[in-house]
C-alpha cells in the first residue's frame, strides 16, 4: 500500500447529535473504498492515534533518518548561510527526511517590536532555501509559529535547564554584545531552550549548522539525555553537522557574517552589487601599495578565497605574501568564482519569485505534515512524563469516577 492509497478524509470527533456520548464519525479512504465508522469517544481517539502514526510511518516509509535545520526570518539569506548550512541541506535532502524550520518565534526574540517584518522575511527565507537547490517535492519546510507543540515542549524543557547555564551560553553572550543589550528578555535568555524543542520535537538525528549553533546543540543534547533518564527514553539525541565553512567572516571583518549585522553578501544580490561589495571589502590595511607584501591571514577577502576558490587559494595566498598579486586582481578572480556559484542560485530564485504559489503550497503542506509529526512526539512526551491523565482516563480510573465522556487527543 502506498502513502497515496490510504488517506484520512475527515474526522469529526465529539459529534453532538450522536446517540453515544463522546462518539464521532471517522471517515477514511482505503484503497479507493470510503470507510465510515461511527465509534465511541475512546475508540475514536485510539483510531485517530493509530492512523496518525500510520500516516507518519508511510510518509517516512524508507525509515530515513531525519534532518532538522533552519533560519530566523530576520532578512534574506547570505553566503555564510550557504556555506554553513544550506549546502549540506541540499546535498543530504535525498538521503534524509529533511525538515526546514523558518524560526519566526525565535526571530521575535530580537525583533519583538517589529513583528510586521516577519511576513516578508518568511517568504525571503523560503525563497533563498529553494534558490539554493532545496527541492519542494523532497524537503518539508514549515513555519515555527504554526506548530504550537514546539511552544509546549519548550515549557517542559525549561524545567530541566538552569538560568545560570543560559547566562553562560557563549553564543547568547556574543549576541548580547552584538545587539548592545545590557539586560535581556526572558524570551531571549531562553531561546536556546526553545531551539532545543525545535530540533527534538521531530526526533531529528542530524542538524546542519554553522558553529555559532554548537553551544545550543550541546544544550539540546543535554536536555534529551536528562529527559530520557528522568522520564522515559522517547527522544533522539541530535548530532550537529558543520558546513564547509562553519563561520564565514563579515564584509566588515567581523568574525561572523550575519543578517542582523549588515555585513553580508546576500544570495539574492545582483552581479553588480556582489562586485561592488567585494571590491570594497576589508583587506590587509597595512598593504597600502602593491609592492608591500600582504598578510592573507588578516584579509577578509582571502577568507572568501578559501571558502569559494579552494583550488587556487593556496597559490593566491603565496603570491600575496610575495607581493606578486595585487588586491584588485585577487578580488577579480574571486568575483568570477563566486559568480559561477551565485548565478544558478539567482536563476532559481527568479523562477520561484514568479511562482510564489509553489512556495505557499510547500509551507502549507509542510506545516500540516510537521504538526502530525509533532502531535505524535507530544503524545509520547506527555505519556513519558505521566501528564496524559486527562487523555488516558487515568484521572477517572484513579478516582473511581463514572463520567459520561472524556476528551482525547
Ligand atoms: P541573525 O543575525 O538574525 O541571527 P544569522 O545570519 O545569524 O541571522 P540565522 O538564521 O541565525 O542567521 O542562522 C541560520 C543558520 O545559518 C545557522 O545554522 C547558523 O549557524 C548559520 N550561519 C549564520 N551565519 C553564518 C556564517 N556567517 N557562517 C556560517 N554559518 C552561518
Ligand atoms: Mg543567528
Amino acid at each position: 500500500m502506498s502513502d497515496k492509497d490510504m488517506r484520512l478524509i475527515w474526522v469529526v470527533p465529539q459529534v453532538n447529535s450522536c446517540p453515544f456520548d463522546g462518539a464521532g464519525v471517522f471517515i477514511f479512504l482505503l484503497e479507493e473504498m470510503v470507510i465510515c465508522l461511527m465509534v465511541g469517544g475512546g475508540v475514536l481517539v485510539k483510531l485517530q492515534n493509530y492512523l496518525m502514526r500510520g500516516m507518519n510511518i508511510m510518509e517516512n516509509k524508507n525509515s530515513k533518518k531525519r534532518i532538522l535545520t533552519g533560519d530566523r526570518p530576520t532578512g534574506k539569506l547570505h553566503i555564510g548561510h550557504y556555506l554553513g548550512s544550506l549546502q549540506n541541506r541540499v546535498a543530504l535532502q535525498e538521503e534524509y527526511d529533511t525538515l526546514i524550520i523558518i524560526a519566526d518565534v525565535q526571530a521575535l526574540t530580537t525583533n519583538f517590536d517589529k513583528p510586521e517584518k516577519l511576513k516578508e522575511n518568511v517568504m525571503n527565507v523560503a525563497l533563498d532555501n529553494l534558490a539554493s537547490g532545496l527541492n519542494p517535492e523532497k524537503a518539508t519546510m514549515f513555519v515555527q509559529s504554526m506548530i504550537p507543540e514546539i511552544a509546549e515542549l519548550t515549557v517542559y524543557y525549561s524545567m530541566l535547564v538552569t538560568v545560570n547555564s543560559l547566562r553562560h551560553n557563549p553564543t547568547v553572550k556574543t549576541e548580547m554584545k552584538q545587539y548592545g543589550y545590557n539586560d535581556i528578555s526572558y524570551g531571549f535568555l531562553g531561546y536556546p531552550v526553545s531551539q532545543a524543542a525545535d530540533v527534538t520535537f521531530c526526533r531529528a538525528h542530524l542538524i546542519p549548522v554553522g558553529d555559532d549553533q554548537l553551544p545550543h546543540l550541546e544544550l539540546a543534547r543535554k536536555i534529551v539525555r536528562r529527559f530520557n533518564e528522568l522520564y522515559k527514553p522517547v527522544l533522539v539525541e541530535p548530532q550537529p553537522l558543520l558546513g564547509s565553512v562553519p563561520r564565514l567572516v563579515g564584509l566588515d571583518g567581523n568574525a561572523k557574517m550575519g543578517k542582523s549585522l549588515n555585513n553580508c553578501i546576500y544570495l539574492s544580490d545582483g552581479s553588480e552589487t556582489v562586485k561592488q561589495k567585494l571590491f570594497s571589502a576589508l583587506t590587509d590595511t597595512n598593504r597600502t601599495k602593491i609592492s608591500i607584501p600582504g598578510d592573507p591571514e588578516i584579509c577578509t577577502v582571502y577568507q572568501y578565497q578559501r571558502a569559494f576558490n579552494q583550488d587556487e587559494a593556496e597559490n593566491i595566498g603565496q603570491m600575496c605574501r610575495a607581493a606578486a598579486i595585487g588586491c584588485t586582481a585577487c578580488k577579480g578572480c574571486l568575483y568570477e568564482k563566486m559568480e559561477s556559484i551565485l548565478t544558478p542560485i539567482r536563476e532559481r530564485r527568479a523562477y520561484y519569485e514568479a511562482r510564489t504559489e509553489i512556495v505557499y503550497e510547500m509551507l502549507h503542506s509542510g506545516n500540516q505534515r510537521t504538526r502530525r509529526i509533532a502531535a505524535e512526539t507530544m503524545q509520547d512526551i506527555r505519556k513519558a512524563m505521566s501528564i496524559d491523565y486527562f487523555y488516558n482516563k487515568g484521572l477517572m480510573k484513579d478516582n473511581n469516577m463514572k463520567v459520561k465522556s472524556y476528551i482525547g487527543i
